[in-house]
């Protein structure tokens, strides 16, 4: 049976799924006017400028799925444990409060 890595195709931008749409617009505090971000073609054109970089994309895809599904969750991210904190904008909005 395959794994998710063994059908996963390899592109070199990030899959724009909800999880990783949610840790790009908390992370970076981008901002969508659809009520469906999903569909935001603009928002997902910002995502994917953001993502730029040359080294391996296929082991960067897969991180940033499993991070955004694992760690920065749709309710209670784990913002405490995140070693993305002190960059996040979220996090620092949040500990503003
Ligand atoms: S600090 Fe929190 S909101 Fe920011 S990326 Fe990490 S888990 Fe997500």
């Amino acid at each position: 049976m395959p794994t998710q890595c063994s059908v996963m195709p390899i592109t070199r931008t990030v899959p724009i799924d909800t999880n990783v749409i949610r840790l790009f617009i908390r992370f970076f505090d981008l901002k969508s006017d659809k009520s469906r971000p999903r569909t935001d073609k603009i928002l997902a054109s910002k995502i994917r400028d953001l993502y730029s970089f040359n080294f391996d994309f296929k082991t960067a895809n897969l991180a940033v799925l499993d991070f955004a599904g694992i760690i920065c969750t749709t309710v209670n991210p784990k913002c405490k444990e995140c070693p993305l904190n002190i960059q996040c904008n979220y996090y620092i909005e949040e500990s503003l409060l």
